[in-house]
């Protein structure tokens, strides 16, 4: 019996079983990796504008505590459940270990429609949802950071929260707040950098030319937008953009500053353009040199992996593939290389570690002092996926995911069990 389940958790469970057999862990040995240390369910009341009180569920997972606090964002959106934030908590630790942070993996969420929040609602339950989480979390049990629906304001509402609780401005319990308030330099772009980063060493293994390479973006938020940017400085043209709201196309390439410049004015990419309007459902299988999805789970099954007309499938969201498409991508190796989500968009979690390490040093570095680092790790993890893919014959994402799970069972092996 497990409080899991739902198609996301199970895509977590199937892809490890995947990893686990190739790594032949024993049998009474996997649980023990798998299995979240510990989930929290919370009711957060909140005042509604006119006056009536509204109930959201919000949660949290923490995977596992064995080599450091954990680490991982919380996702404000009508889709949150318990499975879907354990899954998310998994892949963390595998991303962290992955990078080399000395992070377990989380992740939080609450349940809730975000369109139909007010400005004050929307703080009211950010920090009421810190509040009933402060037992749970700290600096060095667990630390926060966005993710879908949550941004550099929620995140200075749950230090705001948590602080007030402590006496003292605590600006190391969470990561991805603004600057003012003990940011980081670069955390806002370094997710989309660290995709378009990864984007363009494969084109360099590939022999392929930024200037004469497409690409394409589903989802314009944090990831989707920064990694659409990075692309189009160097010097891609963007010929496809989506949102929750439509999608936008231009084979001559969309004016990706000008979009960033709309989107933050008004919300999404509604209304930018009626001429380069698109239909959503199509834009995964454009063709193009880099395809990015940046919005949400499992986008990419079994029917659009045999569709995909992309050369390098960037993987910006948690989770967009699914295990039966990696089975078709498996036969398509030559056709499509995969940049698995855990290490294509873990410039993130990097960044939010370097964020962590000067909050606990207050000592604070240069924006260029922060990429230079984040692509030293990005390019270390990517060296050694395709060592690993190569030795072993097996797919990135098996690779990527074997290294990370390798390190959390050495780390748990050598420490023991307790008592
Ligand atoms: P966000 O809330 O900033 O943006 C999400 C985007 O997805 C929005 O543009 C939204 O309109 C779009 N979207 C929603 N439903 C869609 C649909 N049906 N079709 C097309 N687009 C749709 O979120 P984000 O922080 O950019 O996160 C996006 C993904 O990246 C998530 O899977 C998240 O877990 C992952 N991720 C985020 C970070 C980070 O640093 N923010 C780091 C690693 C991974």
């Amino acid at each position: 019996m497990t409080v899991y389940s739902g198609p996301v958790f199970e895509m977590a469970v199937n892809q490890f079983n995947v990893i686990a057999n190739h790594l032949e862990i024993p049998m009474d040995e996997r649980d023990r990796i798998l299995m979240p240390k510990r989930a929290v369910t919370v009711s957060c009341p909140i005042h509604r504008d006119d006056g009536t009180v509204a109930v959201f569920e919000g949660y949290r997972v923490q995977h596992h505590l064995t080599m450091g606090p954990t680490k991982g964002g919380t996702r404000f959106a009508p889709t949150v459940d318990i499975g879907e934030v354990g899954a998310l908590a998994i892949w963390m630790s595998w991303k962290c270990a992955l990078a080399g942070l000395p992070y377990g993996g989380a992740k939080g969420g609450v349940n809730v429609d975000l369109s139909k929040l007010s400005k004050r609602e929307l703080e009211s339950l950010s920090r009421r949802y810190m509040q009933e989480m402060i037992p749970f979390v700290g600096p060095h049990t667990d630390v926060m950071a966005p993710d879908m629906g949550t941004n550099e304001q929620v995140m200075a509402w749950f230090m705001d929260t948590y602080s007030m609780y402590q006496g003292q401005t605590v600006t190391e319990i969470v990561t991805g707040k603004p600057v003012a308030n003990g940011g980081t330099l670069g955390r806002r772009e370094a997710t989309g950098r660290g995709v378009a980063h990864l984007s363009k060493r494969v084109m360099k293994e590939l022999n392929i030319t930024p200037n004469q390479a497409t690409a394409v973006v589903q989802g314009f938020g944090n990831v989707g937008s920064y990694a659409a940017l990075e692309l189009h400085h160097y010097g891609l043209k963007i010929t496809g953009i989506s949102d929750h709201t439509g999608a936008l196309y231009d084979a001559n390439g969309l004016d990706i500053p000008a979009l960033m410049r709309h989107t933050s004015a008004h919300g999404s990419i509604a209304g930018f353009s009626n001429q380069l309007a698109f239909d959503p459902a199509d834009v995964l299988t454009l063709p193009c040199t880099v395809l990015v999805p940046a919005a949400l789970e499992r986008v990419i099954d079994a029917k659009v992996a045999e569709n995909l007309k992309c050369r390098i499938l960037a993987e910006g969201a948690n989770g967009p593939t699914t295990p039966d498409a990696d089975l078709v991508l498996d036969k398509r190796r030559d056709e499509v290389f995969v940049i698995p989500d855990i290490l294509c968009n873990s410039g993130g979690v990097v960044v939010s570690y370097f964020e962590w390490v000067q909050d606990l040093q207050q000592l604070f570095w240069e924006e260029e002092e922060v990429m230079r680092r984040e692509y030293k790790l990005l390019d270390r993890a990517f060296d050694q996926m395709l060592l690993r893919a190569s030795t072993d014959k097996i797919s990135h994402r098996t690779a990527a995911m074997a290294i990370g799970v390798e390190k959390v069972r050495a780390a748990k092996n050598t420490r023991g069990l307790f008592p």
